[in-house]
């Protein structure tokens, strides 16, 4: 039986200098970052030196980063301070979203006056930039929520471009970048973005933990009612030794970026070469220039009935894909971002999402591309 992860986008294995981080904070800290005594205080000097680093990382201010459970909470926090703070009353989005954004402006839909727009997104699920100006207007606020990297088929968004749209038509500008941070440099003062969020388990840190950074002197609230911790922004007791192990993720990420990328970029060219020559009619769902290199999204030249059984069959075998994103794999529900880009025909057509990450190896893709041979 094999051992190969190739789901890299739903989650990624924490680094061996991630868990020792952990290890040392979780055997050391005991104390309660708003504690005043010596204990709380060495918590607290844990907390805002991971806060430093993780500012560092991404060339914020350390008061610009708000610690949350994951993106997920980030994006309901964003969205609703939105409305509630700064009065926003327009959303700007797209169709291919994740549905912490998309179900989230839904509810807040049902519960506020409030309009979202979906731009257009094309074959290869790149934005219409055009179509994105002709919703803009100077005299509604209004917050453009798009996302840097396709958690399902790796499409790229110009963050500098829509960064300079908002701008020029005074909207706010959030961008999920969970797929993107730690793999991408994304330096927030030189893009002048608003709003953007992140979850470690992408990359390579403990899973339920994130962060959302947040521009200097827009003025916000907690979602939650509670403790004054994060200034107040964000009660409850801070996960001291799963923050730390972020702060130290991002670290590793950054220090190895040109080596990871390289050695990404190359594995899904071979997996790119490997499958165009063994599956004659195979094709790649979304853009081969505008994307992410850890994320693949190909259609299988198989009947659809194969649909169901070639994930059960390669886990049989060891091997860990996805058909898309992790929180919809409980469903049958085709993927909504696919059914946005793809023609009926294709869309029939079993999909499989193959994402890497440092860990893998090009024996790992051999060991793919036999099994898929064997269905
Ligand atoms: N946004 C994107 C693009 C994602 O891929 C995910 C996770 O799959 C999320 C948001 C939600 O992240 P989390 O489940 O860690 O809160």
């Amino acid at each position: 039986m094999e051992n190969v992860y190739l789901d890299n986008a739903a989650t990624t294995a924490i680094r061996p200098e991630v868990i020792a981080e952990m290890a040392t904070s979780m055997a050391t800290v005991i104390g309660n970052p708003s504690s005043t005594h010596s204990f709380g205080r060495q918590a607290k000097s844990v907390l805002e030196n991971s806060r430093k680093v993780i500012a560092k990382n991404i060339n914020a201010f350390s008061n610009e980063i708000i610690f949350t459970s994951g993106a997920t909470e980030a994006i309901n926090w964003i969205l609703n301070n939105a409305v509630n703070k700064l009065g926003v009353t327009h959303f700007i989005t797209s169709k291919t979203e994740h549905h912490a954004v998309l179900d989230t402006l839904k509810k807040i839909q049902t519960e506020k006056a409030i309009t979202v727009d979906y731009v257009t997104v094309n074959e290869f699920g790149i934005i219409s930039y055009t179509h994105l100006v002709s919703l803009l207007d100077f005299n509604t606020p209004t917050l453009v929520c798009l996302m840097h990297v396709n958690n399902e088929i790796g499409s790229l968004l110009d963050l500098q471009k829509v960064s300079t749209i908002c701008k020029q038509h005074n909207a706010y500008f959030m961008s999920d970048t969970v797929q993107s941070i730690g793999k991408f440099v994304l330096d927030v003062q030189q893009l002048q973005i608003d709003f953007l969020v992140a979850s470690a388990h992408k990359f390579h840190g403990p899973k339920g933990v994130g962060f959302l950074y947040k521009k200097k002197n827009i003025l916000l609230q907690s979602l939650y009612k509670g403790g004054e911790q994060e200034k107040g922004l964000r009660a409850g007791t801070e996960n001291v030794h799963n923050i730390s192990g972020m702060a130290t993720a991002l670290s590793c990420s950054y220090n190895q970026l040109s080596s990871e990328n390289n050695h990404i970029e190359n594995l899904k060219k071979y997996t790119i070469e490997q499958l165009f020559a063994n599956f004659k009619g195979i094709k790649i769902n979304g853009d081969v220039q505008h994307t992410s290199n850890h994320i693949l999204n190909v259609a299988l030249p198989f009947t659809p009935d194969k649909s169901s059984m070639i994930l059960f069959y390669l886990d049989m075998k060891g091997i860990a894909i996805s058909r898309g994103s992790a929180c919809q794999s409980g469903s049958n529900r085709t993927s909504h971002v696919l059914q946005e880009i793809l023609s009926p025909e294709d869309l029939e057509k079993p999909s499989i999402r193959i994402s890497f990450s440092y860990q893998n190896t090009f024996e790992d893709i051999d060991a793919l591309i036999n099994a898929l041979k064997t269905i």
